[in-house]
């Protein structure tokens, strides 16, 4: 099962990426979180991720590529994977699918959440006060959520075109949207 999941900043996509991952015995790759990490361990890829993500812009491709393919390599991956956070951009897109097309796969969906703009403020504000993230502040969620009008949202028509999306509303409790979800991907053909 090779998965992706979409949404705009807040639409809850990490919170159901561990509940999807665990269903399908496959891992959630978060993009964010392995950013996060190098950031928290100081590591080289750390330092250069820290100055875009406090600044709400995206990473730029080649390094967030890179990323992507060393993980997706790790052995755990081989049966398939989840993918929250990314592909975010278009060249992001190229990417992957080559990714996925040298080992002879194909991506089975692309899960986007959708979640009124309201909500999302109001989540993301939650988020604020108790997760404490540094890009969490006022100024900066307005910038994530322009990037992601610009760059992400312009991705759902391309995998709509090629027949793999599948919309879910993710509004509501965390579990009937994780029910939402299950239920619209036990019905996919499995590769
Ligand atoms: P959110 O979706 O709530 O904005 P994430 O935790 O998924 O948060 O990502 C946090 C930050 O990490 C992004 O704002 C961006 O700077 C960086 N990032 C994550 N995924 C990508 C990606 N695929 N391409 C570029 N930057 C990324």
């Amino acid at each position: 099962m090779r998965l992706i999941l979409m949404g705009p900043p807040g639409a809850g996509k990490g919170t159901q990426a561990t509940f999807v991952a665990q269903h399908f015995g496959i891992p959630a790759i978060s993009t964010g979180d392995i950013f996060r990490a190098n950031v928290g361990q100081g590591t080289p890829l750390g330092l250069e991720a820290q100055k875009y993500m406090d600044a709400g812009e995206y990473v730029p491709d080649e390094v967030t590529n890179k990323m992507v393919r060393n993980r997706i390599d790790e052995p755990d991956a081989k049966p398939g994977f989840l993918l929250d956070g990314y592909p975010r951009t278009t060249a992001q897109v190229a990417e992957l699918d080559g990714m996925i097309s040298f080992t002879g796969h194909r991506l089975d969906a692309a899960v986007v959440l959708t979640v009124n703009a309201e909500e999302l403020v109001q989540r993301l504000l939650q988020r604020a006060e108790k997760d404490g993230r540094t890009d969490d502040t006022e100024d900066v969620i307005r910038r994530r959520q322009e990037v992601y009008a610009e760059q992400t949202e312009p991705l759902i028509e391309v995998y709509r075109s090629r027949g793999v999306l599948v919309e879910v509303d993710g509004m509501g409790e965390v579990d009937e949207v994780t029910a939402r979800i299950f239920a619209a991907l036990d019905d996919l053909p499995q590769s």
